[in-house]
């Protein structure tokens, strides 16, 4: 599919000038308005997951949910996965994997973390999540700029250089919202958030968090590395 760049650019203007300071569920049903039929959740599954599939499951138990299982994930997310979809009512999740060919090809071992995480996420997260949302005009991340200092300047919808549409629905969002927002909806969490896993990736690359620390810090930890790549722009 062709995007229509210009389209999305003038759509990501009007929806931000619209939106820019509205609640999460606002900007989560204008998402679902503007972009019928081509737009889908990608979700982890991870330590705060629960609130936005949630938002989504009240707007429509039906929006795709795109589910990026790399084969390097916890077990306890995997379960996750199934129990919060059956206990939401979402009935479009879909496991995006890796291809078979390239993953024999290029890590036959299972172990190309060791030696370069960049190749590995490119392997078993970004290829496989680009050959599904190529096809849509825009899709709906979970961020927020809370989480780092590299998303302090998240916006609400963002254009990429590939011209779809990122929409980030709790990108006001601090901990203190997500975590009334969870004890109101008496949200299931994560089982390893009480093991002091604030952010939850594949199990080679996550760690639990010190107080005080980025929720983030535990991915990649010791790397210069913060960011698997999908939210990377990779235009040329
Ligand atoms: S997070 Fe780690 S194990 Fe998962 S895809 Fe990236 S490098 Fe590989």
């Amino acid at each position: 599919m062709v995007v229509d760049k210009a389209r999305n650019a003038a759509k990501v203007e009007e929806l931000n000038a619209l939106y820019r300071a509205a609640s999460p569920q606002t900007v989560l049903r204008a998402a679902l308005e503007a972009f019928p039929g081509k737009i889908a959740l990608v979700s982890s599954f991870g330590a705060e997951s629960a609130v936005l599939l949630h938002m989504a499951a009240q707007i429509d138990k039906t929006v795709p949910v795109l589910f990026i299982e790399t084969g390097m994930l916890f077990g306890q997310t995997l379960d996750y996965r199934k129990s919060l979809t059956q206990a939401l009512g979402l009935t479009d999740v879909r496991d995006i994997r890796p291809d078979p060919a390239e993953l024999a090809a290029n890590d036959p071992k299972n172990d190309l973390y060791k030696t370069s995480t960049d190749a590995c996420c490119d392997l078993r997260k970004v290829r496989p999540l680009d050959a599904v949302t190529a096809g849509l005009d825009a899709w709906v991340t979970g961020r927020k700029r809370f989480q780092a200092a590299t998303r302090a300047n998240l916006a609400v919808f963002e254009l990429t250089d590939e011209g779809q549409v990122k929409v980030n629905p709790l990108a006001n969002w601090g901990k203190a919202e997500l975590d009334a927002y969870t004890a109101e909806h008496q949200l299931p969490a994560h089982p390893l958030v009480a093991f002091g896993y604030p952010s939850i990736g594949c199990w080679p690359c996550t760690q639990p968090v010190e107080e005080g620390q980025d929720a983030r810090a535990g991915r990649w930890a010791g790397s210069e590395k913060t960011e698997c790549g999908i939210h990377v722009s990779r235009a040329s």
